[in-house]
């Protein structure tokens, strides 16, 4: 009985109040989350916060102490690893050096007794890219090869899941960034779910629909890329994901879709859609703007920005020159050390430390935080 009996069980992932405790302390904290059927998922986070640890409670690598784990609508908590309808690939890939590639590929289905591999072999290689390279051992593979390898290794089986902890971490950046494409790809390809560890934030942002982000054993936020960077509910998800600005900010009005912040003197508007903060009257909410949102004008020319955009004034205090834009940092009232990247191409020679300048922005790209948080 060798295709395996969870055929008819999907390949989402759930976890409800998953933890993990050793001794008194507590690596994760009571979780729940369900990862759909064929999708890319991330969890990021700085090392220590609990996502290795999620990911080998998935494999059942590790044991939790509370909570159960499903894949489709199998419980599979009380199931050891190799009956779990998954596969991990480890940072370490851990190939056997003595067998070629091929042989590395068929050794999951060799030891399920299975005599005519060849042709599934041959479909693996030719899914990592590396149909040239069957009978090369893996010493004269590169990083990025033998990484190929250990993915093909493990989607040989059909897993329902593939787990991947860290398994770019070994290479250097330039190939780092083609392998995450690569896998981005073979992922589409074989359209099974793929669970991603990493405490990079570019690489769950390249490759996942969908990023948990974890901190200190907790799920902080979980979106799209996209929704995690404009629409943060947190400052270490702001800070996690990019640069932020934050202003302190006091509520002035709520008039239906706007709210009315003051700060430093002046007025700002934050659209009620883009805040997760409660919003009373006299209330503090804290005010984040990405660096690359904001517009920069000489003081002297302050009459030539559009009505109904947000503005600061403020000065100059140092630039650097980073290639496609320069990098401003500005004293102002409301925000001690205000960053601003501005396009090179958009750039006045009078923005030079010194300059008194005032900073302006869409109010749509503002987002509202708790000031009372952490
Ligand atoms: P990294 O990227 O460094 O692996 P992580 O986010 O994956 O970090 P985990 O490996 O999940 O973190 O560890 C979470 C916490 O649990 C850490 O503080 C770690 O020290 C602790 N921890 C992990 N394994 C054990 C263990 N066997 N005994 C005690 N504490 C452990």
């Amino acid at each position: 009985k060798t295709t395996n009996d969870t055929a008819a069980h999907g390949g989402d992932v759930r976890l409800t109040g998953i933890t993990k405790k050793y001794g008194s302390f507590t690596a994760v904290h009571p979780l729940d989350l369900t990862v759909p059927q064929g999708s890319f998922f991330a969890l990021l986070g700085a090392s220590g916060c609990g996502k290795t640890t999620t990911l080998r409670m998935i494999a059942g690598l590790e044991e939790p102490t509370a909570g159960t784990v499903h894949l489709g609508d199998q419980d599979v908590t009380a199931l050891p690893p190799y009956k779990r309808p998954v596969n991990t690939v480890f940072q370490s890939y851990a190939l056997f050096p003595h067998l070629d590639i091929f042989e590395n590929v068929a050794f999951g289905l060799r030891r399920r007794g299975i005599k005519s591999v060849k042709k599934q072999v041959e479909e693996m290689l030719e899914l990592v890219q590396l149909g040239e390279q069957a009978r090369k051992k893996p010493h004269q593979l590169s990083g990025g090869q033998q990484q190929r390898v250990a993915v093909a290794r493990a989607l040989i089986n059909h897993p329902k899941v593939l787990l991947l902890d860290e398994p770019l971490g070994a290479l250097d950046l330039k190939l780092r960034r083609q392998m995450q494409l690569e896998l981005k790809r073979i992922q589409t390809e074989v359209g099974i779910t793929f669970v991603h560890v990493t405490h990079d934030q570019e690489e769950a942002m390249t490759m996942a629909d969908t990023v948990a982000v974890m901190n200190a054993g907790r799920v902080e936020q979980l979106g799209s890329p996209a929704d995690l960077y404009e629409n943060p509910r947190t400052t270490f998800v702001a800070n996690f994901l990019g640069t932020s600005n934050f202003i302190e900010a006091e509520v002035d009005s709520t008039s239906g879709s706007e709210i009315v912040l003051k700060a430093g003197g002046g007025k700002l508007m934050l659209p009620e859609a883009r805040n997760s903060a409660p919003a009373r009257t006299g209330g503090k909410v804290l005010l984040g703007v990405r660096p690359e949102k904001i517009s920069l004008t000489h003081a002297d020319d302050a009459g030539d920005i559009p009505e109904g955009r947000n503005r600061i004034t403020g000065r100059i205090a140092d630039s650097s020159f980073i290639g496609v834009s320069t990098q401003y940092v500005i004293d102002s009232p409301v925000c001690p050390e205000f960053e601003v990247y501005v396009q090179n191409i958009d750039r006045d020679p009078r923005l030079t430390p010194g300059a008194e300048v005032v900073l302006h922005w869409n109010p749509e790209h503002t987002f509202g935080l708790d000031a009372a948080q952490d």
